[in-house]
């Protein structure tokens, strides 16, 4: 491997993560990299300055590594003074928010840096697996979810049966059973907690119960989208959803949201009467929360508030955050398999904008926008694709679990 990989501090003031860990970089360095790691950089996610050092790397200033970085890892877009110092041929990879700001990507390929956006990449194509940042992350968020709740919630998760009386389960629902929450519900299981599942895609339900959970079913039933999502629904049937789903956040004790529509804003499930008609000591936990809004009306992001009536609604922007060490040191991971999939024989950065996984994580290279939806975005025509090649060896594409 010939290149330089640096490793920046992140800027974001919540923003407890790092893009790479001390075992990637041991990894990395073992495999021919040199890596640079800005001073602090794993601080706050409990990875010291000495333990890149033990690792191999170089502790360098944000200037160095900004300046011999041929990669530069990132968790978060940097800052736009960040970026204006990349220079042509660096790569810069990261959850860069390509589609919601189309025009940093424009800049970086007016740069020519390449730029690779984690939230592009084709998630269903099965050797894309081990590069998925937005399952790592949304695993991490679901068990911090449940953790998150447990803790405010001022009863017991579990029965207890004590010599004082006996204490019954919370019930806890879960709304958007995708990967985050499935992993809120089996973290709220081995709490001890009465469980219950509900989605708009018909497929959620198998998932949900093989966890030992109750699915809810929904007479809006056909929610599926394409690859693997759920579509918008329209607004007669958010308000049915509403109208179905306000009994059953009455009589729940915690209610974890993660409904994720791709390109939209998050849907409102919880509005604000079902907020009102919940029992005192409820606690909402709103993964989606977001500038934008998020699946519980007055979630605020980054904030827990509590109601007049002692409702408690915590806006979980960016709860893989909340556990810095492990959801790094699977960012790392995700973020080393981009590394190597992106070299060539030599070692050398070969990124091929027409591979499968390349075309769509690839925001920009040698001054292209490459991935389809953000040439869209940026009204750009599509790229012509080149005749696949006859002799095909990559195993064919695997849909998620539909
Ligand atoms: P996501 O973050 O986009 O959304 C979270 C969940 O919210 C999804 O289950 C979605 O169906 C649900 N949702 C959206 N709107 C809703 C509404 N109005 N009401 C109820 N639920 C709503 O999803 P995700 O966690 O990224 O995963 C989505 C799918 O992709 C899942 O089926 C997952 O298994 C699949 N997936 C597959 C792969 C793979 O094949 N390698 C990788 C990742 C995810």
């Amino acid at each position: 491997m010939a290149i330089v990989v640096s490793v920046l501090k992140e800027e974001k003031p919540h923003e407890k993560r790092v893009a790479i860990d001390p075992d990637v970089t041991k990894r990395l360095i073992k495999a021919g990299a040199k890596v640079l790691v800005e001073r602090g950089a794993g601080v706050k996610s409990y990875y010291s300055d000495a333990a890149y050092e033990q690792a191999g790397a170089e502790l360098v200033d944000r200037t160095k590594a900004l300046s011999e970085g041929t990669v530069i890892a990132v968790v978060n877009r940097p800052s736009d003074e960040t970026l204006k110092a990349l220079t042509s041929g660096q790569v810069l990879i990261g959850l860069l928010n390509a589609l919601i700001d189309p025009d940093k990507m424009q800049q970086l390929a007016a740069q020519k840096v390449s730029a690779l956006s984690f939230e592009l990449l084709p998630r269903t194509i099965s050797r894309a697996q081990t590069m998925d940042v937005l399952s790592s992350q949304s695993s991490v968020a679901g068990y911090k979810a449940a953790l998150v709740a447990s803790d405010l919630y001022p009863k017991y998760f579990p029965m207890m049966i004590t010599a004082a009386g006996t204490v019954k389960p919370a019930k806890v629902l879960v709304l958007g059973t995708g990967v985050a929450g499935l992993q809120a519900i089996g973290t709220a299981k081995r709490l001890g907690a009465v469980v219950s599942g509900y989605d708009v895609r018909p497929a959620s339900k198998g998932e949900v119960e093989s966890l030992g959970a109750t699915f809810l079913t929904s007479s809006v039933s056909n929610g599926a989208g394409s690859g693997g999502y759920a579509r918008a629904l329209t607004a007669e049937e958010t308000e049915k959803q509403q109208e179905e789903l306000a009994g059953f956040i009455a009589e729940n004790d915690v209610i974890i949201t993660t409904a994720q529509v791709p390109g939209h804003k998050p849907p409102l499930m919880v509005p604000a009467t079902s907020v009102d008609n919940a029992k005192p000591g409820t606690v909402f936990i709103d993964l989606a929360a977001s500038d934008l809004g998020g699946n519980v009306a007055g979630s605020q992001p980054f904030e827990t508030v509590t109601t007049d009536k002692q409702v408690m609604v915590v806006g979980a922007s960016n709860l893989a955050s909340e556990l810095p060490h492990s959801a790094s040191q699977l960012f790392a991971k995700n973020v080393q398999a981009v590394i190597n999939a992106m070299l060539d024989d030599d070692g050398n950065i070969a990124i091929d904008p027409t591979d499968d996984v390349f075309s769509g994580l690839t925001a920009t290279t040698a001054g292209e926008i490459v991935n389809a939806r953000l040439r869209e975005a940026l009204n750009l025509q599509p790229l012509t694709k080149p005749e696949p090649a006859s002799t095909a060896d990559e195993p064919a594409e695997t849909k998620g679990a539909e």
